[in-house]
């Protein structure tokens, strides 16, 4: 008698679409240079995000360059260009595109009456024949084409129909759903998402997308109601970042999908949890956006603290993480080694733990970190993780490193007007300033300007202290706009917050200089609008 079949579970397969080097990347602040969108396109391929957004190729010269870059580069996911629903947009993100075997073209228009009233001027009849007409334009070139309705969620229901039929009857196989604004509830998103696969005669010839904005702190909420009610495909970003208030973020999507039981069983995602806390540091750094300490899965009280285990015993510290821990900071790869690294650690140590915490260096930057990692390891007892992690985001804003910090001298205290000296390095020459200031940061920044001297105004300035202790690593964020308005941020680190806040303003201005000569990313002669999709 055979064996009675077993029951075979086929999960239900949601494609995870990262737009962080698209949606979060209009934030201000979060520009990325090529090289930067690169480095984490790498890091999301090997996070196993089955679709990544690379850009708007229209845009800038620079952005094309970079969009052409990912897709040349990186194999794995489908690499996606957005595009306005215009025939020299599409042409252009076309061209971008075509080099590449596993590319997708997105195409978006506002179908909402607000955005057809105000920022299209046109009727309803002319923007169903826009949607139609570009989709088949983008589908005369590549063979993969996504539309996105923006603005969904305030569209009339009937005409988001024809609309989504439309794009559909053209060609477009994968549907993506915006809440522009971030402003449904997830009981009404998930309801438009399951009529909408009600009522389209054609919907089961695409894919259905989701893409939510945090506005109203909803973005995963709203996601996880489209998953819930139909879409295969879920627009994200890395700590949620994202216009405004952000996108959905992509560790929570992930992790909801694996953590509970009920929606583990229907649905699987391509993601390798273990990669998600080295990307989530990885967008950080280059961003230089910081994450919210209390932010789910990624933050850094994000989980029950370890600390005080030798008090409480082995035994006490199980319990209580049976107790309160419903995802293990291991499973996210948040693993903290018990190797303690000191100055007598070799290269080889300190290698093998940066490439746990996911760092692959070059020889060069392995060994330019290895230095700095012994001149920090000689005033300190021992050099921690987080310690570690942050020489090696110095070494990856060197990068782009036009001028460097050679020396600095500063006198204040007491009734001395602060005064600082400083030395500055661009290609062998030599570049010396002195200035006086209302205090030793202001005299130090005075001094930096009079050499470095891109027009720009400081936005914002932060210092915050990696590790705790007096003795600690101090971390300053500088973020200064130049005079079209865009921000650079940069970040330092240093014992001295004097030669922190200098690192800092130095990275943010060698930011803006790195444009202002015409480095890759510049926005200049095409200066587009950006789109909200
Ligand atoms: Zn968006």
């Amino acid at each position: 008698m055979p064996a009675p079949a077993k029951r075979k579970t086929t999960k239900k397969r949601i494609a995870i679409f990262d737009t962080t080097l698209r949606d979060a990347e209009q934030c201000p602040g979060a520009a990325m240079t090529t090289e930067e969108k690169l480095k984490v396109a790498h890091q999301l391929a090997r996070l196993g995000v089955d679709v990544i957004e690379a850009g708007f190729p229209y845009s800038s010269p620079g952005d094309f360059d970079a969009v052409q870059r990912i897709v040349k580069e990186i194999k794995g996911p489908t690499i996606v260009g957005l595009s306005l629903c215009r025939p020299d947009a599409i042409d252009t993100t076309a061209q971008a595109l075509k080099i590449g075997k596993r590319v997708r073209l997105h195409v978006f228009l506002s179908t909402s009456p607000q955005h057809r009233e105000f920022i299209l001027r046109k009727r309803k009849e002319e923007v169903l024949e826009m949607a139609v007409s570009s989709v088949r334009r983008a589908r005369d070139q590549i063979a993969e084409v996504e539309f996105s309705p923006m603005d969904a969620t305030r569209t009339e229901f009937d005409y988001l129909c024809q609309v989504v039929e439309g794009a559909i009857e053209a060609g477009a196989s994968i549907v993506n759903i915006p809440d522009t604004l971030g402003y449904a509830l997830p009981h009404e998103f998930g309801d438009l998402i399951r009529r909408l696969r009600e009522t389209v005669p054609n919907i089961d010839k695409a894919t259905i997308s989701v893409h939510c904005h945090d506005d109203l702190g909803l973005a995963t909420a709203n996601s996880l109601a489209g998953v819930l009610n139909g879409a295969t495909q879920v627009e994200c970003t890395i700590n949620g970042l994202g216009e405004r208030a952000g996108n959905a973020a992509l560790e929570e999507i992930a992790v909801i999908l694996d953590t509970r039981q009920e929606l583990k069983r229907k649905f699987e995602t391509g993601i390798n949890l273990k990669e998600i806390y080295r990307t989530s540091r990885l967008v950080r750094d280059v961003t230089g956006v910081p994450v919210q300490p209390n932010k789910a899965i990624v933050g850094e009280n994000a989980f029950a603290h370890s600390s005080g285990v030798h008090v409480d015993g082995v035994i006490k510290l199980l319990q209580r993480r049976a107790s309160f821990e419903i995802v293990r900071p291991q499973r996210i790869g948040r693993d903290r080694s018990e190797i303690v690294l000191t100055s007598r650690s070799g290269r080889k140590a300190v290698r093998h733990r940066l490439a746990e915490l996911g760092y692959e260096l070059s020889t060069t930057e392995l060994e330019s970190t290895y230095q700095r990692f012994l001149a920090l390891a000689d005033q300190r007892k021992e050099v921690t993780d987080d310690e570690l992690e942050s020489l090696v985001a110095d070494e990856l804003r060197l990068a782009h490193e036009i001028y460097a910090l050679d020396y600095m001298h500063v006198v204040s205290g007491g009734t001395t007007i602060p005064s600082a000296t400083v030395r500055l390095r661009r290609n062998g020459e030599v570049f010396q300033a002195v200035a006086s200031g209302v205090g030793s940061v202001d005299a130090v920044y005075t001094a930096i300007h009079k050499v470095v001297k891109v027009p720009h105004s400081l936005v914002d300035y932060t210092v915050s202290s990696v590790t705790g202790g007096t003795d600690a690593l101090g971390e300053v964020t500088v973020r200064i706009s130049d005079k079209s308005d865009i921000v650079y941020t940069g970040r330092g680190t240093s014992m001295d917050i004097i030669e922190a806040s200098a690192k800092a303003y130095l990275a943010a201005l060698n930011k803006a200089v790195f444009r202002a000569e015409g480095g890759a990313g510049r926005r200049k002669s095409r200066k587009k609008s950006k789109p909200k999709a």
